[in-house]
């Protein structure tokens, strides 16, 4: 067992609301690629300009940030089910979508689903799932945290009803209430491993250990809230403490979401394994991260993976 070796994906994680400490911390670690699904910030936004803004930031900004630790960073595109409740600004949304879905690193339209399981939710869930159909792009699911288990079986049984492929689908936020219905209805079943409660890593250690690797990918879904951002590789390394094999452990907390969202044709391996080395120096739009007399690195990456004294559980 050596950690050292280990390579992670994290394909849920919102960095727009980390810092450049997040980013560090993470390619130590181990994080070589992460996945920035589209979400909601706190705060409702009240124009169809912010959210343009905000989709060209993932694209734009928010990758190059990622470029300057040594992390390839992706995103999936779409309206989160919190403000596709405000009709009038949703309408206005689904007309840009179609212009941000087929961008280049755009491995997905998501997070969408049901929040409060509104009939509006309903409406623009199912509008993005023909979306994703037509352009062929996985669809990533956001699963409501109140009344989980009947919010996940009405994602599902709706992406169904709208001719996507089970294979095609991550289904996002289980735990063990939802992962069965995931599981046997051919989907992806993504985990987030919330520190200190929801799902803790601990659990995730006995979902492996009950439902083996198959389509398990966990995920940090780090964010403006309290949560981790190390979360996928303190997860590996309790998992790799607790016997499961390290082959085990490469499968959920890298290969899977590797082979879920590499269906989009926009995200594959030699993308960061070609792309060893970061230069501080560089710019986005005449922005640099460094803050004055800072010196840049420049140079090859070599992450060190966590310690075992390390993990949180
Ligand atoms: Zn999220």
């Amino acid at each position: 067992m050596t950690p050292e070796t280990m390579m992670y994906i994290d394909p849920h994680i919102h960095m727009t609301s980390r810092t450049t400490d997040d980013y560090a911390r993470m390619r130590d670690a181990g994080i070589v690629a992460i996945i920035e699904p589209s979400f909601w910030l706190g705060q409702p936004r009240t124009q169809v300009g912010s959210f343009k803004d905000y989709f060209s930031s993932l694209l734009g900004w928010e990758r190059f940030r990622a470029s300057q630790f040594g992390i390839k960073h992706y995103c999936t595109i779409g309206l989160n089910s919190k403000e596709a409740n405000n009709e009038a600004l949703a309408e206005q949304v689904m007309e840009l979508l179609p212009l941000f879905v087929l961008k280049e690193g755009v491995v997905g339209v998501g997070e969408i689903g049901y929040d409060d399981q509104t009939a509006a939710e309903d409406k623009y869930y199912r509008l993005q799932l023909d979306l994703a159909k037509e352009v062929s792009l996985p669809v990533q699911i956001h699963t409501p945290h109140r009344d989980k288990k009947a919010g996940t079986i009405k994602s599902i049984e709706v992406a169904l009803e709208h001719g996507l492929q089970p294979h095609m689908v991550i289904v996002d936020h289980n735990n063990e209430e939802t992962v069965k219905d995931t599981l046997d209805g051919g989907f992806w079943a993504a985990f987030t491993i919330y520190p200190n409660s929801k799902m803790g890593n601990e659990r995730m250690v006995e979902i492996v250990k009950q439902y083996g690797t198959e389509r398990i990918i966990v995920n940090s879904s780090a964010d403006w809230g309290v949560s981790d951002p190390l979360s996928v590789p303190k997860t590996a390394l309790l998992m790799l403490e607790r016997g499961i094999s390290k082959e085990d452990v490469r499968l959920v907390c890298y290969q899977n979401a590797l082979d879920a969202f590499g269906q989009s044709g926009q995200m594959k391996e030699s993308d960061w394994l070609k792309q060893v080395t970061i230069d501080q120096r560089d710019k986005f739009s005449d922005n640099s991260i460094l803050r004055g007399g800072q010196a840049p690195v420049v140079g090859e990456i070599v992450s060190t993976n966590l310690l075992e004294d390390n993990i949180v559980q």
